[in-house]
């Protein structure tokens, strides 16, 4: 299965169509909420330096790993 999620939504991510992303989240601001892979609410934590997310499924997801290190 590789079904995807909306991070933001939690939606099921439809083949061929757009997916809705705030304009904050596209520069990297806004932490997901939703994991990607399986659609669980995630426990997000935002600090100055950015945010991480976990998933009790498939682990954290830290916003410094996406951008530079
Ligand atoms: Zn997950």
């Amino acid at each position: 299965m590789d079904a995807r999620y909306n991070p933001f939504t939690g939606e099921p991510v439809v083949p061929g169509h757009d997916e809705a992303i705030p304009a904050a989240a596209a520069l990297g601001l806004e932490p997901p909420r939703y994991c990607e892979q399986c659609g669980r609410r995630m426990v997000v934590q935002v600090s100055p330096d950015g945010w991480w997310a976990r998933c009790s499924r498939h682990g954290l997801l830290e916003s410094a790993k996406l951008e530079r290190r």
